[in-house]
């Protein structure tokens, strides 16, 4: 299954990305996690991405679409795989489109704005291998650890609340009218993303077809 996963910042992409991915066997590949492993390495794209991301605002399409299809291009994606934060903008829709990448289903995690500014407060994230986790809905086991690679959890330097408001603002004008590019193809499901983590996947495997 080659599966887009869209929603406003915070609606739990990454966290349903990663159920998704062991369930179907396939790899999550998340531009945010990309491009802060750029920032942290400080390569070209890295530096170039910092200030966008620190502003709220969306890296260049060109330089998104370039890293993207490269990282498409990997043999282990043949199998299938979970985009995660991309397409984000209609050119990019068109662009991956263009490329000739074949999409199955584009699933959208629809969350409140109001909810989604709480949540991302209460946001973590492994400073290692980047996994999510929140200190309200989806603790680790051992208090600022990960249970995966045992790295120390940090917030993220986006999730302050004046950067919220403007991610929240550009998914309104620049991601959600990929939702009609979408549902034009035929593509587009919706999931409500819930309080409760269990509750969302429950919803996620309904709008798949999966066996909840
Ligand atoms: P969230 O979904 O919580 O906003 P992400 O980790 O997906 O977080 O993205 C963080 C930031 O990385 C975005 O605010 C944006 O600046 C940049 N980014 C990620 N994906 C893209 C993309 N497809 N196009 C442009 N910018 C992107
Ligand atoms: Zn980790």
């Amino acid at each position: 299954m080659n599966l887009v996963l869209m929603g406003p910042p915070g609606a739990g992409k990454g966290t349903q990305g990663e159920i998704l991915s062991k369930r179907l066997g396939i790899d999550t590949i998340s531009t945010g996690v990309m491009l802060r492993t750029a920032i942290k390495e400080q390569t070209e794209v890295g530096k170039l991405a910092e200030g966008y991301i620190n502003e709220g605002k969306l890296v260049p399409d060109d330089v998104i679409v370039k890293i993207v299809k490269e990282r498409l291009a990997k043999p282990d994606c043949a199998n299938g795989f979970i985009l995660d934060g991309f397409p984000r903008t209609t050119a990019q829709a068109e662009a991956l489109t263009k490329s000739g990448v074949r999409i199955d289903k584009v699933l959208s995690l629809e969350v409140d704005d109001e909810k989604i500014v709480e949540r991302l407060s209460s946001r973590r994230e492994c400073s290692k291998c980047g996994a999510p986790y929140n200190v309200i809905s989806n603790k680790p086991a051992q208090e600022g650890k990960c249970d995966k690679c045992g790295g120390e959890l940090i917030q993220r330097a986006d999730d302050t609340p004046e950067t919220i408001k403007n991610r929240l603002n550009v998914y309104h004008e620049q991601t959600e009218p990929i939702k009609a590019y979408y549902d034009k193809l035929g593509l587009l499901v919706t999931a409500k993303g819930e309080e409760k983590l269990e509750d969302t996947t429950a919803n996620v495997a309904k709008a798949l077809g999966l066996e909840v």
